[in-house]
This record gives structure tokens, C-alpha cells and sequence, in this order.
């Protein structure tokens, strides 16, 4: 059931709504590399370079992720079609071929994934981040410019992010679904050129990024949505502590300014609203969705668990 995310970001933008949070199946393999069966693809048009060659399994959500939201002796929790449920199935269909794969990976996965915020409240991001001083700060917000902060790879986490909003762009991530998950009309194939370096990163697209701190940090995914329409359209991804946005639309004019990858500085985002907001959207999904059995028990092997650490 589609929640309304009440996340008006005076710093992000537009206000965001109608979040599906999280995770339908698609092609769904077992976690566990032991017991994955290698399947040879027959060729067919990878969606990124259009080649026709062998397809490789793309995950919407990198592989590396998963393992942040797995509690020890439990799998990752689930919220999505209305129900909370524990499940080891991953999100993941065949899309690319491995070169394309390759450049998604190392032009941001790779050196995102381990910077993200962990259950030990971990979060190498924020540290790295605020390492420096705020170009900007007001009323619990702050900005920083990761452009002074040579920690930190603006060009790796943009790309991060605009590979996660494109593969929703191009493929529905549920069986026998043929619709894209989100749909970027006509920004979908700049945005495809400019991950692979054929083009300049588009017109009319503004990406904005804001992190959480690590005791405020939520060890889930959002899996990319689209917002509350306006003169424009707006797409948001929450990945473990860090919330990326995109609006697209001829509105966008001041994407230089606003834009996380257009503006030279490179700004980020810590704000308290914007944490609150985000919660309070999670929260409201959760309470109504179905707890399953299967959930009841983890939780309770959960606390069990906690309780004889202390
Ligand atoms: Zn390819």
C-alpha cells in the first residue's frame, strides 16, 4: 500500500510521497554463494551499452548491501506488499553484461558500499564528512562541500546513486511485471550515456544527497520511488543512511545551484527535519503493515539475544 511521505525537505527539495518502501521479487536466487547454481544466460541486448551479449545477474540494491541489514542468526527484515517478514531473497534480474556491470561497480559501488552506516552504529561516510567544518549551517541543519573534502569521491557517490535510479528506470524488478519501477521519460537515456562517460551529466536533472547521523541512521533500503508530483517529478533512494533525490523535469532550471554533482562544491546535507520526516514515513509504513510469524520469531530470538549480551 502506497504511504504518504510527509518529508517536505525545504533542504532536499520537493516534498516526497507515495513511497512503496521496499523490496518486491524478482529473480530471486538463494544468498548464500555455496549453494548458487551458475545459469549461462543465452545473449541478449544488455540495456546499458545495447550490445547484444551474455547477461550477468544486476542487483537494483548492490549484493555488498544486504549483509548490513542482517542481524546475527537473522535474516534482513522486509517491509513491502503490506507485510513485515524476515528473507534472505534478493532483488536482482538479468540486465547488463558484465562490462556494463563492471563500470557500475567501479565507478561507485565499490567505493560507496563500505562507507555506509552499519548496526554497530558505524559510519565512515558521516565521519569522513563531517571531518570538516559546514560551509552552511542554520536551525539543525547543516551543508558541507565535499569539493574541500578530498575523504570523500563526489563523482563515485553521484554515480551510486544515478546507476540506482536508472536501473529502476529501465526495468520493472518484479515478475511479471513489464512497466518500469520508476519512470524518467525522457532523462533515462542521458542519464544512461552520462554512466557510462559518453555525455555530460544531464540538463533538467538535479540529484541531491543527505545523510543521517550514525545513532539517527536507519539500516534499511528504500528502494527508489517516486515523490509527490509537482512542476516537476522527484525520485528518492534511502540506502543505509544516506537519502539521494533526483528531480527531473524542464522545471529544473537551477540544477547548477542545487545539483549535488552540477554545483563545484558538491553539497551534503545533515538536517534534522529531513531525519525526522524520513522516520516518521518508515514508521507509518511499518505499523501498518502485517507482522508475520516468521517476523515474531526473529524479533524474538533478536532480543533474546541482546538481552544475554548485557
Ligand atoms: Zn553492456
Amino acid at each position: 500500500m502506497p504511504v504518504r511521505n510527509s518529508a517536505k525537505t525545504e533542504s532536499v527539495g520537493r516534498p516526497a510521497n507515495c513511497a512503496r518502501i521496499v523490496h518486491p521479487t524478482t529473480k530471486i536466487r538463494p544468498l548464500f554463494a555455496s549453494t548458487r547454481i551458475l545459469v549461462r544466460m543465452p545473449n541478449e541486448i544488455c540495456k546499458m551499452c545495447g550490445a547484444v551479449r551474455e547477461l550477468v545477474s544486476s542487483h537494483l540494491i548492490g549484493a555488498a548491501l544486504y549483509d548490513y541489514c542482517r542481524n546475527p542468526g537473522c535474516s534482513p527484515i522486509r517491509v513491502g506488499g503490506g507485510r513485515v517478514f524476515p528473507t534472505d531473497r534478493q532483488t536482482q534480474v538479468y540486465l547488463l553484461c558484465n562490462d556494463c556491470e563492471t563500470v557500475l561497480n567501479r565507478e561507485g559501488e565499490t567505493w560507496v558500499s563500505p562507507k555506509l552506516a552499519t548496526m554497530e552504529r558505524e559510519f565512515p561516510l558521516f565521519d569522513l564528512l563531517t571531518k570538516r567544518q559546514p560551509a552552511w549551517e542554520e536551525d539543525n541543519t547543516r551543508i558541507y562541500m565535499v569539493a574541500d573534502n578530498p575523504d570523500i569521491e563526489a563523482g563515485m557517490l553521484a554515480h551510486f546513486a544515478m546507476g540506482m535510479f536508472w536501473k529502476a528506470g529501465v526495468h520493472s524488478w518484479r515478475n511479471g511485471d513489464h512497466s518500469t519501477k520508476i519512470e524518467l521519460g525522457p532523462y533515462v537515456d542521458p542519464i544512461r550515456k552520462w554512466l557510462i562517460g559518453k555525455e555530460l551529466f544531464p540538463k533538467n536533472v538535479c540529484l541531491q544527497v543527505a545523510v543521517s547521523p550514525p545513532e539517527r541512521a536507519q539500516i534499511l533500503f528504500i528502494e527508489p520511488y517516486e515523490g509527490r508530483r509537482s512542476d516537476w517529478r522527484s525520485f528518492f533512494v534511502y540506502i543505509l543512511g544516506v537519502l539521494f533525490v533526483i528531480h527531473v523535469g524542464r522545471s529544473v532550471v537551477n540544477a547548477a545551484e542545487y545539483c549535488f554533482y552540477q554545483n563545484p562544491g558538491h553539497p551534503i546535507w545533515i538536517s534534522e527535519k529531513i531525519d525526522s520526516d524520513f522516520e516518521k514515513v518508515f514508521l507509518r509504513q511499518f505499523r501498518r503493515s502485517h507482522k508475520t510469524q516468521a517476523f515474531l520469531r526473529a524479533k524474538e530470538r533478536r532480543d533474546q539475544m541482546l538481552s544475554r549480551s548485557f
